[in-house]
């Protein structure tokens, strides 16, 4: 096989939590030019059908689930109606997530839960109904976004729930890869530095010094530096890997 063609998602489907907008809408965007049939799952019915249309816009056909993950058995309806959908699942991205600023004696429980629950839980619930699909269909692909908040601790703002849940990412996407290599999925992980999105606010003042300057390339990246590295995991162009976290940060973490 060339080289560039084991790039190539064509003939292959994806299901991207959290795809309708900032990295997960890249994502979605990357793996479809790639040549992936792809479904994305986030909550908001508006803009979820925001991010299809911008999608068409571009000439690439997406279609959409609207689902809070976090909700008993939503996880496994998701991944239900992407198989009914797509006809088969290849790929799922665990990409939804959310952050709360907070030092660690103001956190409530529910607070902490909302993070976690979200984070850690629902990926976890996500990548077993999954895994039972790939596991019958002889094999499937199982990408996480985790973070350089599980090898670091960011400042100036507190997070601690959320680089918790994103250390738990990272050692889950491990496990997992562990258990079921026997079953032909792969599992494996990014973890971003800082991106523009709406989650993290990179041109606010407050954070400059530590997000930007304290960064050897002492800048933050877009959602399309980070998506060719998801095709990356999700083509046969990584098929020797699992387990691997993929730290892509500017340099954040050299120091
Ligand atoms: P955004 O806040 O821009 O997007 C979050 C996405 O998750 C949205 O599509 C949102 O859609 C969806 N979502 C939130 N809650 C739920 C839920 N309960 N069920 C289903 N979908 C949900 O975040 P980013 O794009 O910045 O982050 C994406 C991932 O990347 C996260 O896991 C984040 O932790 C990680 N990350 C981000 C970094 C950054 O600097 N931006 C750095 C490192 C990691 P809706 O609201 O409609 O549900």
């Amino acid at each position: 096989m060339a080289v560039l063609d084991s790039f190539s998602l064509a003939g292959k489907t994806a299901l991207v939590t959290g795809g309708n907008r900032g990295l997960g809408l890249a994502f979605a965007r990357g793996l479809a030019e790639a040549g992936a049939r792809v479904v994305i799952a986030s909550r908001d019915h508006d803009r979820n059908q925001a991010a299809v249309q911008k999608l068409s816009d571009e000439g690439i056909a997406v279609d959409a689930i609207d689902v809070d993950i976090t909700q008993p058995g939503e996880a496994s309806r998701m991944i239900d109606e992407a198989v009914a959908k797509l006809g088969r699942l290849d790929i799922v991205l665990n990409n939804a997530g959310i952050s709360i600023h907070r030092p660690a004696l103001e956190v409530t429980d529910e607070e902490w839960d909302t993070v976690v629950n979200l984070n850690l839980t629902a990926l976890w619930k996500v990548s077993i109904a999954a895994a039972k699909v790939m596991k019958d269909a002889g094999g499937g692909n199982i990408i996480n976004t985790g973070s350089i908040s599980s090898l670091i601790v960011n400042r100036p703002q507190w997070q601690p729930a959320y680089n918790a849940s994103k250390a738990g990412v990272h050692q889950l996407t491990k496990s997992l890869a562990a258990e079921w290599a026997e079953h032909g999925i792969r599992v494996n992980a990014i973890a971003p530095g800082y991106v523009k999105t709406e989650m993290a606010p990179v041109d606010e003042p407050q954070f400059r010094q530590h997000w930007i300057e304290d960064a050897p390339m002492k800048r933050y990246a877009t959602p399309e530096e980070i998506a060719p590295t998801i095709v990356y995991l999700a083509s046969d162009a990584s098929a020797f890997m699992t387990g691997s976290v993929v730290v892509i940060d500017g340099g954040y973490t050299l120091y």
